[in-house]
């Protein structure tokens, strides 16, 4: 009979999205993590990030990221349209507030592609519903390699991420989990797992609180 007068479960809360925050220096492989997890689990939806860097060729407009100029960028964070946002690689990036808050209240998990400094002010204004997850190459040479074989980007860009990727490696710490990406199907696997794992977490289930109170009401 313990169960029921719990302080936690005695309290039941609306079921609110679970925020998954990716993040990884340029081509550690988190981008394919993200694709691969949006396609297999329809429970998570993209956020959408605006930006001011140049589209690539394979990249569409409003699905990729809403691609913006310098002035709009300033526009929308003078008027708080963004939950968070910070210069990454010399561009601009930020992550628009109501789609998110939307999906959020809807219950819908939502998957954040974003770096460490956007992570922290997310983390700082939402704690209890975040998720992070730090990608790690499993050496500088595979991460050169992986950002040549993209070949979308500039030698100079390249050469740009390389050295930014440095200083980000240096924010694992800030994250809940960490994933080294030797092989990607074992890297996804963890991500999985990760996932599974959260979901299960007892205040992210409301549902307890009924289903407890049916099974101690339940005759036997
Ligand atoms: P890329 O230009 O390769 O698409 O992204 C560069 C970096 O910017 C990646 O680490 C990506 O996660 C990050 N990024 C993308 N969108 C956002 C955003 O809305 N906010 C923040 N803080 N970082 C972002």
């Amino acid at each position: 009979m313990t169960a029921i007068h719990d302080a936690e479960l005695s309290q039941p809360i609306a079921r609110r999205g679970l925020m998954l925050v990716l993040s990884s220096p340029s081509g550690a492989g988190k981008s394919t993590i993200a694709r691969t997890l949006l396609e297999t689990d329809k429970r998570f939806a993209l956020s959408v990030s605006v930006t001011t860097r140049k589209r690539r060729p394979s990249e569409i407009d409003g699905v990729h990221y809403h691609f913006i100029d310098v002035d709009e960028f300033h526009r929308l964070r003078e008027a708080g349209a963004l939950l968070e946002w910070a210069e990454v690689h010399g561009n601009f990036y930020g992550t628009p507030r109501a789609a998110a808050e939307k999906a959020m209240r809807s219950g819908q998990d939502m998957l954040f592609d974003i770096d460490w400094q956007g992570a922290r002010q997310l983390q700082e204004q939402a704690r209890s519903d975040i998720v992070s997850i730090f990608i790690l190459p499993p050496s500088m040479k595979e991460l050169r390699t992986r950002l040549l074989r993209r070949a979308e980007d500039s030698p100079a860009t390249i050469a740009v991420r390389l050295q930014n990727a440095r200083v980000e490696i240096q924010r694992w710490r800030d994250y809940d989990y960490v994933v080294v990406n030797e092989d990607l199907d074992q890297a996804f696997s963890s991500v999985r797992a990760i996932i599974a794992a959260e979901r299960l977490r007892r205040d992210r289930r409301p549902g307890l609180f009924d289903f407890t109170a049916g099974l101690l009401a339940e005759e036997f």
